[in-house]
């Protein structure tokens, strides 16, 4: 920072402090540099080499000190091609290398950007959305208004038992297989999620009840398939249970999800490792 400040005072000088070349050179070098360095370092540069540029400029004005000295040192018959020339040489190599560094600049930031909409997005156990994109997912769904579509809820049954048991780290290894059975039983257009701590959502688009209980089905059935060994190298066996609710007439997706969360109750109610679609009550004939 300190040689760049030091050249701008020095070319600065020679070539005229309010030359376009000065103008450039100051603004990359206020921008760049609050971006590379901190502000105190920035300014406790800039503020010096500000004072002194603006003193030649007042000199200059009242003829104390010769403007643009480097101009009249020089017997090159055609002064405004060699002005033009020497703005050029200061200019264009503060530029490339301006033009560089926002380069590195702007990608560092979009890759960050990336990250960060992975992070919020993302669980980071099982790689699956997470609940709040699953929540912004059933609110697009709900805006699109165009067709039915059915949520499934999952919850591991007994899971509680699996970690005092096995321990934690097992818990973790049975949440992350059931995250690879789930996905491998849905289409591409259908969305996975991992709702709360053994817990985890589908979301079925443009899917009719039967499909839903279909795909919930196979999915349990897979499930109590999951090869999972403890330390002795026995196997872990465990299995799921499931609610199923289907929209209907734009549901509100919080409700369909509380239609969910009671087809799930009554799966676990009736002895778990089930599937249980949500029925509404017909209105009472009057
Ligand atoms: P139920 O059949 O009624 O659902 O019983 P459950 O034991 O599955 O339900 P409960 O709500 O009593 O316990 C859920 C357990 O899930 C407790 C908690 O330790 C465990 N759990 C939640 N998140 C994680 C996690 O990220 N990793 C592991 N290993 N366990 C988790
Ligand atoms: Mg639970
Ligand atoms: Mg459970």
């Amino acid at each position: 920072m300190a040689t760049f400040v030091v050249s701008l005072c020095r070319d600065g000088y020679l070539v005229g402090v309010l030359s376009p070349a000065t103008m450039v050179t100051y603004v990359s070098l206020l921008t760049v540099g609050l971006v590379l360095f901190e502000r105190r370092i920035v300014y406790s540069a800039l503020i010096p080499a500000t004072l002194y540029l603006v003193s030649c400029g007042y000199l200059s004005l009242f003829g104390q000190l010769t403007y643009a000295p480097l101009f009249l040192l020089t017997d090159f018959p055609y002064k405004n091609g060699f002005w033009v020339l020497s703005m050029l040489f200061f200019i264009v190599p503060i530029l490339l290398t301006c033009l560089v560094l926002f380069e590195i600049l702007l990608s560092q930031w979009r890759y960050r950007e990336a990250l960060i909409a992975h992070l919020s997005q993302v669980d980071p156990l099982t790689n699956t959305f997470n609940r709040r994109s699953i929540n912004q997912c059933l609110e697009q769904l709900n805006h699109k208004q165009a067709s039915s579509y059915a949520v499934i809820l999952v919850d591991l049954d007994h899971f509680k038992q699996i970690n005092d048991e096995h321990g934690h780290h097992k818990g973790d290894e049975a949440l992350v297989q059931v995250c690879h059975v789930l996905a491998g039983h849905i289409r591409e257009q259908d969305v996975l999620g991992r709702f709360g701590g053994e817990e985890f959502i589908l979301v079925l688009k443009q899917a009719t009840a039967h499909q839903a209980k279909q795909v919930a089905e196979r999915c349990r059935q897979a499930i109590t398939q999951i090869e999972l060994y403890d330390e002795h190298n026995q196997p872990i066996h465990f299995t799921a249970s499931f609610g199923i609710a289907l929209s209907h007439h734009n549901t509100p997706y919080e409700k369909l999800l509380s239609q969910a969360d009671q087809a799930l109750y009554q799966a676990k109610a009736y002895g778990r490792n089930q599937v249980v679609l949500y029925q509404p009550l017909e209105p009472a004939a009057s």
